[in-house]
């Protein structure tokens, strides 16, 4: 939820803006909303998540970083599910960005014609392929600057990447944690990137290895998009988003993962 309109701000838009310090004429950067949680109420947030899901695991199957990056790029406006049933047999053939180059846009075409939008994405394929061993030795590189830069790669596939891929502590902010990030006031914003700073702020280091696999997680099993599933939900207690329906925390266990849910990125 973000915060709504104060009732003097369009007094304030029809100001003549003020100058900033450096004396240019920029536009000023919107000042992040602060969250309403203590660093003890976000800590023992992710605590929680820690104890439930030890080694939380993405849902896209892959071998190496190249396939991971392949899987995230065609896993847009598709599911887990239907992407993990096209790369299965692609990845068998087409492993690195050579072998891929190699096969070409027409058959990588046919392997995932199931998955939505699959000749751009085959286009794309094969596109960040030839990118990737014409600038980066064939290599995905661990770089955000660099790989925003490859054909079908925006900052919530690089964000993906480089968290899972290389240990980074990114944020790749989807529908699930966008929602969470208002919805609980955790780090409320009103674009993708305001949410992801916001989260970066406020998360403890020790957690932002996994913080973004809890959050997507704990959004598509629980704190679901139509109605949040209070009783069922491990930080009840602490949440302080106005759709909640239950103040008593669910116990708290480790569980099982779960088979991958068919749901569109
Ligand atoms: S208590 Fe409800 S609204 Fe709050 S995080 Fe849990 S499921 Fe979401």
């Amino acid at each position: 939820m973000t915060n709504p309109k104060s009732k003097n701000s369009s007094t304030l838009e029809n100001q003549p803006p003020r100058g900033r310090r450096d004396g240019s004429n920029a536009k000023p950067r919107a000042r992040p909303v602060r969250s309403p949680y203590s660093p003890a109420e976000v800590h023992e947030i992710f605590r929680r998540f820690s104890v439930q899901r030890p080694e939380p695991k993405g849902e896209l199957e892959h071998i190496n970083p190249f396939t991971l990056l392949v899987a995230v790029v065609l896993s847009a406006q598709a599911t887990d599910v239907g992407v993990n049933k096209a790369t299965r047999a692609l990845f068998k053939v087409a492993d690195t960005p050579q072998k891929m180059l190699a096969l070409g846009e027409a058959k990588v075409g046919d392997y995932i014609r199931t998955v939505g939008l699959w000749r751009n994405k085959a286009k794309n394929v094969i596109a960040l392929s030839e990118a990737l061993i014409r600038d980066h030795g064939g290599e995905v590189p661990d770089d955000r600057d660099q790989l925003v830069k490859l054909p079908g790669v925006g900052r919530k596939t690089a964000n993906v990447v480089l968290n899972m891929a290389f240990g980074q502590h990114t944020m790749a902010v989807d529908t699930h944690i966008f929602r969470i990030g208002n919805r609980l006031g955790l780090a409320p914003g009103k674009t993708p990137e305001q949410v992801e700073q916001g989260l970066l702020r406020i998360i403890p280091d020790e957690y932002m290895r996994h913080a973004h696999h809890w959050l997507i997680l704990h959004g598509r099993y629980v704190c679901k998009a139509r109605k949040p599933d209070c009783p069922v939900c491990v930080i009840a207690d602490i949440c302080k988003a106005e759709e909640k329906t239950n103040d008593v925390p669910a116990p708290l266990v480790e569980i099982a993962p779960l088979e991958p849910v068919g749901e569109i990125q």
